[in-house]
């Protein structure tokens, strides 16, 4: 695939350089007006990817990806979702995970295959808009509607909504949406040995909670989170011959059903009070607080 065109990439290759002298580590000349350049535009505008072998660098929230992999955008039993957004990329364990998590779900469900939301830029890093994770090729946001069974069109991808599982109340799931299939196809991600972690809405792991038979130990991998209410992220461990890639720490022991989901639905998560002074929002990360690599990652062809 061709790199990014001439003139872009000298700018690619300046930009860095810009940062670093913002943020004094190149010297004590530096502007103080010259704002350190944010790493999401760094990374959110690089369209290919470092050819470098594939390494998931730092933590799933600060790090960025070497040699990352592009799902297909098609496969037997997947449909990637909004392809103008050039996200479908990872490190290749994530790949063949989706390729083989999507081959399971039509044997363990009614449902034809899956649609995919993001997963990773080219390169990682973080991302102009949305996610403060998915940033070292290891997270993927799956839809919680089946794929139809028939090819999207690249405009019907940009167009459909997923449909929201959780009631307005936010208590629990919307049992029009929610169906017996939902925790068979969780499952079938939450048992695959490289996952880490699947985050949901906790109206609907409280529904897994409720709904699952039979081996419940998956019920351990996914945990609530705020948001995902239609879709699920599941998250990998770092791979083998990542040194750089910063594990998470193992998720409590136990299915965490029952009472261990009651502050999800307190009034204080519920209906929470405006705030008096809005928080400051934080600072962006630079390419200074991502971890050294990330320059080469970034500088490679
Ligand atoms: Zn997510």
């Amino acid at each position: 695939m061709a790199g990014p065109a001439p003139r872009l990439r000298q700018l690619l290759l300046a930009l860095p350089l810009l940062a670093l002298a913002a943020t004094g580590a190149a010297g004590q000349s530096a502007p103080r007006s010259a704002a350190p350049v944010p790493a999401k535009e760094l990374f959110g505008r690089v369209a290919t990817p470092a050819a470098l072998a594939p390494r998931a660098i730092g933590f799933y929230s600060k790090g960025c990806l070497a040699g990352g992999t592009a799902l297909a955008v098609n496969g037997p039993s997947w449909q990637v979702m909004r392809l103008s957004r050039n996200r479908n990329w990872g490190h290749p364990d994530l790949i063949d995970f989706m390729e083989r998590f999507a081959a399971e779900v039509p044997k363990v469900s009614s449902w034809p295959g899956i649609l995919v939301g993001d997963m990773a830029q080219p390169r990682g890093g973080p991302m102009l808009t949305g996610h403060a994770s998915h940033q070292i090729g290891l997270d993927a946001d799956i839809w919680l509607t089946p794929s139809p069974g028939r090819e999207l069109t690249r405009e019907e991808r940009e167009k459909i909504s997923a449909t929201v599982m959780v009631r307005a109340d936010r208590r629990d799931i919307d049992p029009a949406n929610w169906q017996p299939d939902h925790w068979k196809v969780v499952r079938a991600a939450a048992v695959d040995p490289r996952v880490e972690r699947i985050f949901v809405n906790a109206a609907i792991k409280k529904a897994l909670c409720r709904d699952a038979r039979g081996d419940r130990g998956f019920l351990a991998k996914v945990r609530p989170y705020w948001g995902h209410d239609y879709h699920m992220h599941v998250r990998l461990t770092c791979p083998a011959a990542s040194p750089d890639c910063r594990p998470q720490e193992a998720p409590p022991s136990g299915e965490g059903c029952g009472s261990e989901l009651d502050w999800w639905f307190t009034d204080e998560v519920l209906h929470p009070k405006p705030e008096k002074e809005p928080a400051k929002p934080k600072p962006p990360l630079t390419l200074a607080d991502l971890p050294g690599a990330c320059v080469q990652v970034l500088d490679a062809r």
